[in-house]
């Protein structure tokens, strides 16, 4: 594994994702997924520039941080439990993915226990897969006004995963169907939302075409990791 050429690599589709969707590479941020893998080697891609990191576990996000260049950024991309929100808005930055009313109630709850404001993205199944989490469409649209009242949550838009598949193209309607979500849900808030968190290391060239703002790339720049403890 040799994580410059790898970064190397990601930053060259990147930059070709771009330019074929007619889009600034500033326009992407990639965040990177560094779950599964030793502080050591979140250090090593923070010599190489990297500064935005994702952990999708709040145990591990706990250990490993505190481990870390204390100047680096973090967002939560995985699943969270409300036991484990107090937590969350203290380590990072963002959350990819409230999935309720209740955990969105929760964020808000101890975000105004420590005296912060909490941006978040929406996460959506848009496919309907039973072994994902995330709101199914039509229930996100039923609850964003409720969402949108709590004051210490700020809406900063929405993030999916696709359907796991070895071609790429397949998560292209699911991408599409996001960004259209994104549409949707400014009009009824009357107001932009900035992000959409979508595409990993298989398909983020088809999500940067579709739209992404933030692509969340693991193994293409890490490697394979350890399995989950
Ligand atoms: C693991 C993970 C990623 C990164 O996946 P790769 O295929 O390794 O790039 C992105 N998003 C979420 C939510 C993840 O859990």
């Amino acid at each position: 594994m040799d994580l410059a050429s790898n970064l190397s690599a990601v930053e060259q589709r990147l930059a070709a994702a771009c330019a074929c969707a007619g889009r600034e590479r500033s326009s992407v941020t990639l965040v990177a997924v560094s779950k599964g893998q030793p502080p050591e080697l979140v250090q090593a891609a923070a010599d190489l520039g990297l500064t935005l990191f994702g952990e999708n576990k709040m145990q591990e996000a706990r250990a490993k941080i505190p481990l870390c260049p204390g100047r680096l950024r973090w967002h939560m991309i995985g699943h969270l439990q409300t036991n484990k929100v107090r937590d969350a808005v203290h380590f990072f930055e963002m959350i990819h993915s409230v999935d309720s009313l209740a955990l969105a109630e929760e964020v808000q709850k101890q975000a105004e226990k420590a005296a912060k404001r909490m941006p978040v993205l929406l996460e959506v199944n848009v496919a309907g897969e039973a072994s994902k989490f995330g709101y199914a469409p039509a229930r996100l649209l039923q609850e964003l006004g409720q969402l949108n009242a709590l004051p210490r949550l700020e809406i900063h838009g929405l993030m999916t995963m696709a359907p796991w598949s070895p071609d790429a193209e397949r998560a292209r309607p699911v991408f599409r169907r996001l960004r259209e979500l994104k549409q949707e849900c400014e009009q009824l808030l009357g107001a932009p939302l900035a992000h959409l968190s979508m595409g990993m290391s298989g398909d983020f060239e088809v999500a940067v075409e579709e739209g992404a703002t933030l692509v969340r790339i693991g193994t293409a720049l890490f490697g394979e990791r350890r399995p989950a403890k």
